[in-house]
């Protein structure tokens, strides 16, 4: 069955270890929080993503088993693929 990482963004301190651990999955935005790709995890990078998990020091990552027929996230075709903590801020200091 299909996992999916999800962030919780009330808990996100941004110190952007998660990142350093699943560089494939996670990305940091000009603050330090992360960008996580919600799609369905590939089999080989499971363990990395266990270990992002487990090294956030706040307890903000999760693997989630997707229960759908299709190993996607959701069924929701309209959610973005990319979640953030500060989502409808503008993308750039300044800006
Ligand atoms: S999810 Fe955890 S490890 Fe990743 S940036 Fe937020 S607090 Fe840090």
């Amino acid at each position: 069955m299909a996992q999916t990482l999800r962030l919780n963004p009330i808990r996100c301190d941004g110190y952007g270890i998660c990142a350093g651990v699943l560089p494939q999955r996670i990305r940091l935005d000009e603050w330090g929080y992360p960008l996580i790709d919600s799609s369905p995890i590939d089999e080989h990078l499971v363990a990395r993503a266990r270990r992002a998990v487990d090294a956030c020091p706040v307890l903000a990552l999760s693997l989630r088993r997707d229960r759908s027929a299709h190993g996607r996230a959701n069924s929701g075709a309209d959610e973005p693929r990319l979640s953030h903590r500060l989502a409808g801020q503008p993308s750039a200091i300044g800006s």
